[in-house]
């Protein structure tokens, strides 16, 4: 079979310890016998982010606003440890937070599904995709410990310097305090990456937040979201035939449980964290997750939600056999490819990222599974193999389907 011509390159985002060892197989095994893979590679694993002063990940961020879609490893995101492991010049940032900072974007997180490995929520048969918003609230908050009776007041002063104060609480003994803030501008950003995503999967969208209690706060998101689902989308959103609408958090958690799931939720960003490790753990596993950053321009960045798997990667050193599931990893380069090849009218290659997630699946559910899964599974004959294995194992798939 002749390999499969790429347009345009994806941004190719390498990372560190069993993800990278994993990255490296897919790419010979699944990938570059069938594609004339074509990538911009950078190399984000923590050593050569430490030569090059961090410079090589806002690089491929960069890299990623010129040609548009980039596929992320897994990284580390240095802490004390890791500055004595890697004998490194600085505890440089997370690289997930760089790239975001540069591409302004949302999270969306969507589970796989295969059959075998059930929900725990019953009714749950379809994805349900958590879209989080990124930036502000109690994640950028400034707090305060109050040791007795006084008065907390919230003061905004303006450009000019006219003070404008509300009073927040008199204590009358001690207690806690906090300030947090969101900008138009972000949550402009984030309804629209929400919109433009769901009219991407064809899925419909529920916004939910706290209006009858944070009628200020809270109720801003809720008219942001609605005047640019009035002004921009309504049409579009008729045309793809879905829908949107806004409720409160506590009717959409009872709705989202009773639900069949095949939506997207989007959830402040408080909300998103807690909800999105929900929603993971009710269906399943987190290497079973799906992760795209997706900006309000357009800018995709596909990964897998997990790290590093570091235990794994200690073990695979020592020469011992791992069995690391590699299916969020290898998803992340389908979503890529797949997208790569819509932007690009490249069907082939969309054909291809589409089979690859088949055979995936298909292995899985013929009860060819890594460690993780088979504690979760219940399917009658089950076959941990390693996690180079499992590679084969979906390639001997991939191969039935493409012949
Ligand atoms: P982790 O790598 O997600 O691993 C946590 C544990 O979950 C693993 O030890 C493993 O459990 C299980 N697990 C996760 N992914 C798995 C997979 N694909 N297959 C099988 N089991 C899997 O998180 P962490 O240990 O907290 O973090 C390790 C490193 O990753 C850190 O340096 C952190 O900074 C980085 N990190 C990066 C990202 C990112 O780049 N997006 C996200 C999170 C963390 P068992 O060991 O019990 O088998
Ligand atoms: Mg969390």
């Amino acid at each position: 079979m002749a390999k499969i011509i790429m347009k345009t390159p994806l941004v190719e985002m390498d990372g560190d310890e069993m993800t990278r060892v994993i990255w490296g197989w897919i790419k010979e095994i699944l990938l570059e016998p069938y594609v004339e893979l074509k990538t911009e590679y950078y190399d984000l694993g923590l050593k050569h982010r430490d030569e090059t002063n961090d410079r090589v990940t806002v690089e491929s961020a960069l890299a990623t606003k010129k040609y548009g879609v980039a596929v992320k490893c897994a990284t580390i995101t240095p802490n004390a440890d890791r500055v004595k492991e890697y004998n490194l010049k600085e505890m440089w940032k997370s690289p997930n937070g760089t790239i975001r900072a540069i591409l302004d974007g949302t999270v969306f997180r969507a589970p796989i599904l295969v059959k075998g490995i059930e929900p725990f929520v019953r009714p749950w048969k379809k994805p349900i995709v958590i879209a989080r918003h990124a930036y502000g609230d109690i994640y950028k908050n400034t707090e305060m410990v109050v040791d007795g009776p006084g008065k907390a007041e919230l003061v905004f002063t303006d450009a000019q310097g006219k003070e404008t104060r509300q009073e927040i609480h008199e204590f009358e003994g001690p207690g806690i305090l906090m300030g947090m803030h969101n900008t138009e501008a972000s949550i402009e950003s984030f309804a629209h990456a929400c919109f433009n995503y769901a009219l991407d999967q064809k899925m419909d969208l529920w916004f939910a937040a706290k209006d009858t209690i944070s009628k200020k706060y809270d109720h801003r998101f809720k008219d942001i979201f609605q005047e640019i689902f009035d002004s921009t989308y309504r049409h579009k959103f008729d045309d793809a035939g879905i829908t949107y609408f806004y409720t409160l958090i506590d009717d959409a958690v009872a709705r989202v449980v009773r639900s069949e799931g095949g939506f997207i939720w989007a959830c402040k960003n408080y909300d998103g964290d807690v909800m999105s490790d929900m929603v993971a753990t009710a269906f399943g596993s987190l290497a079973m997750m799906t992760s795209v950053l997706v900006s309000p321009e357009g800018y995709y960045e596909y990964e897998a939600a997990h790290g590093t798997v570091q235990r794994h990667y200690y073990r695979h050193l020592k020469g011992e056999e791992t069995s690391t599931n590699s299916v969020a990893t290898l998803f992340a380069w389908t979503g890529a490819l797949r997208k790569r090849g819509e932007l690009d009218g490249c069907t082939d290659l969309m054909d291809f990222a589409d089979k690859l997630e088949e055979a995936t699946k298909t292995t899985i559910e013929e009860g060819v599974m890594t460690g993780d899964l088979v504690a979760l599974s219940n399917l009658p004959n089950i076959k941990k193999v390693n996690t180079r294995d499992f590679l084969l194992e979906i390639k001997k798939r991939l191969d039935k389907l493409l012949a």
